[in-house]
């Protein structure tokens, strides 16, 4: 079994179809939460996301915002008017698929959040200090996150007091040992200075991830984000990835 792992799509359709067609062979999805925030099209991106099979799909600290669960004041200014903008547009049908969503769920070996264990909604999994704590908040032996927008690998094996850290090379392979957290990289906003969308498949029966990228028209979204007055500094990193 094939699973293509998803996150932070951030209501870039454009960056989503793209992964979709090279993706190609799937045969279950996992979106690790934030289909909306930032980009142009969160109805479109909630609509295309309900009809991949096998979807088990999280909430993320965006979809959360939109919502309301959360409060958008804990967010910066320019992603706060981004949340607005969101909640201008979004039809009743996908606030309620959002508010469906759980923030954290096991399939199989695999435990699922947006953010961490310790704090699946909100917490960045970025350093050592803290994914080696957060190794003690689930029992599965994989943890697959979102929220960093950083294709990342920790892993802590039986022996080992702290975790290591690497970053995937690009369309690189990884065999999944006992334990590791994986990022599997944002598809709609990167930020590892590749703007290319990042996703990753994992294989099931080999225990393989493999980290992926592919390009897409940048600018047919920039220019939808123009057209809506979404916050320039948003526009502008996509082409950055950063
Ligand atoms: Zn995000």
């Amino acid at each position: 079994m094939n699973y293509l792992v998803l996150s932070d799509i951030h209501a870039n359709l454009t960056a989503l179809k793209a992964v979709l067609e090279d993706a190609k062979d799937y045969d279950a999805v996992w979106v690790l939460g934030d289909i909306v925030g930032y980009g142009p099209d969160p109805n479109e991106c909630i609509e295309l996301v309900k009809t991949l099979p096998n979807l088990v799909c999280l909430l993320g600290n965006h979809d959360a915002a939109v919502i309301d669960q959360i409060n958008q004041i804990t967010f910066n200014p320019t992603a706060q008017q981004a949340i607005h903008w969101t909640r201008s547009v979004i039809t009743q049908g996908n606030l309620d698929y959002l508010r469906k969503l759980p923030d954290s769920t096991t399939v199989g070996e695999i435990t699922l959040v947006h953010g961490s264990p310790r704090e699946p909604i909100w917490e960045y999994l970025l350093d050592i200090r803290n994914a080696t704590e957060n190794f003690e908040y689930f029992d599965t032996p994989y943890c697959f996150i979102g929220h960093t927008h950083l294709p990342t690998i920790f892993t802590l094996q039986n022996n080992q007091t702290r975790a290591n850290l690497s970053v995937p090379e690009k369309n690189s392979q990884f065999k999944l040992e006992p334990r590791a957290i994986l990022n599997p990289g944002s598809v709609g906003q990167p930020r590892d200075r590749d703007p290319r969308a990042a996703y990753a498949i994992f294989d099931q029966e080999n225990m393989i991830v493999q980290f992926k990228r592919v390009k897409y028209n940048i600018e047919d979204v920039q220019n939808r984000m123009h057209q809506v007055n979404l916050p320039l500094r948003h526009i502008q990193r996509l082409v950055e990835g950063w």
